[in-house]
């Protein structure tokens, strides 16, 4: 096994794979990725692949354009297939106070130079023909967003960062990251040490412990996600836009010839990874039907078809949820060399290349490309959450408001 590098990335999820990619891409840092299950297994490739470019703050629309950019060529940059689809998408508001949150997204992505635009509920309809515009409030059509298949993300770039000469090792687990004198010396896992000056925790759903181990604090929660995908539908079409429902929460794509759905519901379950255990796999995250039947009741009258079309498909994973909803990458002050990036708020994917390649320039150049103190685990010195029922209530706040609220 290795035992020196210039960088270990722990997790080969999207957001480790895309650091370790674009790290060894510039050539300038060697690289390891150590997972403890098989590369790219866990919450990744259970994602619904939607890229949403009209977000909350113009740092995070910026990040979500170049992550498209990176997406739309991504064959080209790492040699690995994507399947990807640029359907645009919808996103609907059925309370009029929604209706401000369509007017913000408009705003501020028209300032962005996003091509959005509010559009009646009939147009809607007529883009989408699953969509019934009763009780639709105000509605808005985004043109810069695109679908991709997830399970392609994470190992694409973990393939393309090897053949750039970085080392993957799976199925090994870091117990344990060594600190001396305030500064990464490397870390230890269950096959030996490997030293290095700079850590990337990018343990998904594990980051937490990880750092903590080591001594440092990140509030972050693991939080369950799921979706149906649905048997083929007649009239589902590839190119139909992506929806999103703001206050129910709910998002649709196309997939396989039917529809994936999923729902930020109210009240999200949270887990906790000490009393899974160690050997636990994302694959068996316990899921719940019911969650899902009660969000397609809930809209029913606009999507009537999440109520009646068989499934074929039901998954989870464990993305990771913070109090502010906004990721956490970048140094933790309390170490030097060791970086974060995690803190996903289910947008994890979608982000990935824009991240990765952010956090490796800045672990190769000492400063990021763009200014991500939004982003900085720092952030929560001022915010330290007074316990972790506060940090639990404001999670799931973010998590069930992920389209906005007034
Ligand atoms: C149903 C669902 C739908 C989603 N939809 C979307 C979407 O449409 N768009 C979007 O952007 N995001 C979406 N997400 C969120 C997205 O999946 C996550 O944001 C993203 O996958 C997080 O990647 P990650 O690298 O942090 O985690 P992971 O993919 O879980 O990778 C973390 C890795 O760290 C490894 N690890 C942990 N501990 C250790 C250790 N001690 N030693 C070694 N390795 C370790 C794990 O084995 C794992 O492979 C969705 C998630 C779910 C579940």
């Amino acid at each position: 096994m290795m035992t020196r590098a210039d960088v270990v990335v722990i997790g080969s999820g999207g957001l480790g794979a895309a650091t370790a990619f674009y790290l060894a891409k510039s050539g300038r840092r060697s690289v390891v990725v150590v997972d403890k299950s098989d590369i790219a297994s866990q919450t990744s490739p259970r994602a619904a692949g939607m890229l949403s470019c009209a977000r909350k703050t113009d740092v995070m629309i910026t990040l979500m354009k170049t992550a498209r950019d990176h997406f739309r060529r991504f064959t080209e940059e790492t040699g690995q297939p994507l399947d990807w689809v640029h359907a645009g998408s919808l996103k609907i508001a059925r309370r009029p106070d929604d209706a401000k949150v369509i007017a913000g997204d408009v705003a501020r992505g028209r300032r962005m130079g996003l091509d959005l635009h509010e559009i009646p509920p009939t147009e809607a309809r007529r883009l989408h023909p699953f969509l019934q515009p009763t009780g639709i409030a105000a509605a808005m059509h985004v043109g810069d967003d695109i679908y991709f298949n997830p399970p392609q993300v994470a190992i694409g770039f973990a393939r393309a960062a090897e053949a750039r000469g970085a080392s993957l090792l799976p199925r090994t687990t870091v117990t344990r990251i060594n600190i001396e004198g305030g500064k990464v010396s490397g870390v230890e896992t269950d096959r030996g040490s490997i030293r290095a000056d700079v850590v990337v925790d990018a343990a998904g759903a594990w980051t937490r412990q990880m750092a903590e181990a080591s001594g440092i604090r990140v509030p972050l929660v693991p939080t369950r996600h799921q979706l149906f995908v649905t048997v083929p539908l007649e009239g589902a079409r590839p190119d139909l836009p992506m929806i999103r429902m703001i206050d129910a929460a709910v998002y649709v794509r196309p997939c396989d010839g039917g529809l994936l759905w999923g729902v930020f519901e109210e009240g999200p379950r949270f887990l906790d990874m000490d009393v899974l255990g160690s050997r636990f796999d994302v694959k068996d995250t316990p899921l719940d039907a019911a969650v899902l039947r009660r969000a397609a009741e809930d809209v029913k009258d606009q999507l009537p078809i999440l109520s009646t079309a068989g499934v074929r498909e039901h998954r989870g994973g464990i993305p990771t949820m913070t109090g502010d909803g906004e990721h956490i990458v970048g140094p933790a002050p309390a170490a030097q060399g060791f970086f974060f990036a995690s803190g996903c708020n289910v947008a994890g994917l979608s982000i990935s290349p824009a991240l990765g390649e952010a956090l490796a320039a800045w672990i190769v150049d000492g400063r990021p490309p763009l200014d991500l103190s939004a982003l900085s685990v720092a952030r929560f010195r001022d915010r330290t959450w007074a316990s972790e029922d506060q940090l639990r209530r404001d999670a799931a706040w973010q998590y069930h408001h992920f389209y906005g609220s007034t």
